[in-house]
């Protein structure tokens, strides 16, 4: 069994509102009738079965420092049920609090992390809450977490920096990830930024970069994955910029799929 956790919070994001709107029509999209439960490698994804529904944390936060204490506290208590945990944004600041709940969990751990923006700011105009920053708190404050990232396609200057001083593994959107790759002897965190994909996949979201991955290629990629996935977090769904509801689909199909992975994997 895994457990289900919805993160509202989208107060940190740099550009668009509207991701807090997210976890709600996920769960409604995974329920939709136009689809199943099924799992592509077999088994279900079934509310009070295969997954415990932990509900949605109560957000009442005036700025990102605030919501990140609470985002932590909320994964603590969801952590000390006992079952690997996904978490359903929000935007992509959300992942510096569940991380800190996490990474003090495990002796070393990897984050896989899919996504067209590094999200490495030291800060962003000034906030270091920002979506687009997490990574960096992560990095600044856990030498037992390795980084690899996946699909990038905006890598600037100050980013580039980080990646150097954390010793980040980055494959762009333009290069392949061998199955080799994707094969731990140590826990594995997933973090799914859903613009990894194209806009063409996933419009839904609210900074559209072209020349992104389809969802195929994230599907058999997270199905390469060799190692025990911990937890996981699926962020940045913004159900204001979709278009008939096709990102919704998309993103419940992926919350299914890493619901297989944390099922199944060693
Ligand atoms: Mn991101
Ligand atoms: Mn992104």
């Amino acid at each position: 069994m895994i457990s289900l956790l919805g993160i509202p919070w989208d107060g940190s994001s740099s550009f668009l509102r509207g991701a807090a709107d997210a976890p709600p029509i996920i769960r409604q999209a995974i329920l939709s009738t136009s689809s199943n439960l099924a799992l592509e490698r077999g088994g279900q994804f079934l509310f009070g079965d295969t997954v415990l529904d932990l509900g949605d944390v109560e957000l009442d936060a005036n700025d990102g420092a605030e919501a990140a204490s609470l985002i932590r506290a909320a994964t603590e208590a969801a952590l000390d049920v006992g079952h690997p945990l996904l978490c359903l944004g929000g935007d992509h600041s959300i992942t510096w609090p569940i991380l800190k709940a996490t990474a003090p969990r495990h002796e070393r751990l990897t984050i896989l992390h899919f996504d067209a923006h590094p999200d490495l700011y030291p800060d962003f105009e000034g906030d270091p809450y920002s979506h687009a920053c997490p990574f960096a708190r992560i990095m600044e404050n856990f030498e037992h977490v390795d980084l690899f990232q996946i699909g990038i396609r905006t890598m600037n200057d100050v980013c580039r920096s980080q990646v150097d001083r954390f010793n980040v593994r980055v494959r762009n959107a333009s290069e392949t990830v061998s199955p080799e790759e994707l094969r731990f002897d140590h826990p594995v965190y997933i973090s799914l930024d859903l613009d990894v994909l194209d806009p063409a996949f996933a419009p839904g979201v609210s900074h559209h970069e072209p020349g992104g991955l389809s969802t195929r290629e994230v599907l058999n990629m997270l199905h390469a994955i060799e190692a025990p996935v911990v937890g996981a977090d699926l962020v940045e769904y913004n159900p204001h910029r979709d278009v008939n509801s096709m990102t919704a689909m998309v993103a419940a199909k992926l919350t299914k799929e890493l619901t297989s992975l944390m099922l199944f994997t060693p």
